[in-house]
């Protein structure tokens, strides 16, 4: 395993934005994740767990650690078990699992983030969210111990999930599939009004804040008219309004000034404190 210096993690994010890792490294199995955490916590540097990065913000100045890059890729089948690494992309996994003929993760198809990226996130769309064919979760501890959970004992919630509070990484997860007719149908249905009503191509990082109970922040922010409304190249989707766009050289300046806007104006207006889903990270985490 090789460690450098100096990694853009512009290139490494769906926004297309961010400073430079001081220091980058990618895990391609559990033993190289597990000795990267070691080495991580023994030398007193921040770390964070990169997947595909469709869902974080990185500062501009960068991140004052290490950043690990999983890509631990494997996919294993077993009579609708699926034993997946945490790098493996999700929405790969979506549409094999469908064209299997196997019911679970149809709405996985789209989401541009990978398996552990999905776990830690529980990323869900039409409905229906990871946790809810997960089975098991392989975690990695911040000194490298390899941890099994299982489903019935993970505290689950919309987008959230018990590992955003413990320090560590999704090594491997098993998701438990069942046989359902008509899948491909509904799979390419939900495709369909994706590629309708999502920037689909343009630079993001999917929804910005989390859905208020019985609302939805996409429509709140349409009906505020806010749509197309910019800081420097950061600009509310005009197609989507959960949606921030990087419309070429966006700072994360511009979209933390641009998300600070929007959640005055619906508190202004509706009294709703928005919560923010993309995960912003700072340069130095640990203050
Ligand atoms: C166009 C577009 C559409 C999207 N549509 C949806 C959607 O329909 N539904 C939805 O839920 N999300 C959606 N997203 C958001 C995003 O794809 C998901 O949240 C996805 O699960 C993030 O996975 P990732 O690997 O990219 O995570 P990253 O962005 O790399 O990381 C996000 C967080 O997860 C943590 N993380 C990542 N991998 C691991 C790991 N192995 N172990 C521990 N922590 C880890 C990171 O540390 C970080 O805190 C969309 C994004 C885009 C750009």
């Amino acid at each position: 395993m090789q460690i450098i210096e100096g990694k853009p993690l512009s290139q490494l994010s769906t926004f297309g934005i961010g400073g430079e890792a001081a220091y980058f490294a990618v895990a391609q199995s559990t033993p190289e994740l597990s000795e990267l955490l070691k080495f991580a916590t023994k030398q007193q540097l921040s770390f964070f767990i990169l997947g595909k990065g469709s869902n974080c913000l990185f500062d501009d100045r960068g991140f004052d650690g290490l950043v690990i890059l999983n890509q631990i890729n494997f996919c294993e089948e077993n009579g609708g078990i699926f034993h997946v690494g945490g790098g493996y992309s999700f929405s790969l996994l979506g549409s094999q699992t469908v064209r299997k003929g196997w019911s679970g993760l149809e709405f996985a198809a789209g989401i541009p983030g990978s398996v552990g990226g999905a776990v830690y996130m529980n990323a869900g769309a039409n409905g229906v969210e990871t946790a809810e064919a997960l089975l098991e979760v392989e975690w990695i501890t911040e000194e490298g111990t390899v941890q099994t959970f299982h489903r019935k004992d993970l505290d689950y919630g919309y987008r959230s999930s018990p590992f955003q509070k413990m320090k560590g990484a999704v090594s491997s997860a098993k998701f438990q599939l069942s046989r359902v007719e008509g899948i491909k149908k509904k799979q390419h249905e939900m495709i369909h009004y994706r590629k309708e009503t999502q920037p689909y191509g343009e630079k993001s990082a999917g929804c910005v804040f989390r859905n208020p109970e019985n609302g939805s922040a996409g429509a709140l922010i349409e009906e505020l008219g806010l749509k197309g409304v910019a800081v420097g190249d950061a600009m509310i989707s005009e197609i989507h309004g959960n949606f921030i766009v990087n419309k070429g050289t966006a700072r994360a300046q511009d979209v933390l000034d641009l998300v600070a806007k929007i959640r005055q104006r619906v508190k202004e207006v509706k009294g709703i404190d928005l919560e923010m889903e993309v995960k912003y990270i700072p340069y130095d985490i640990s203050s």
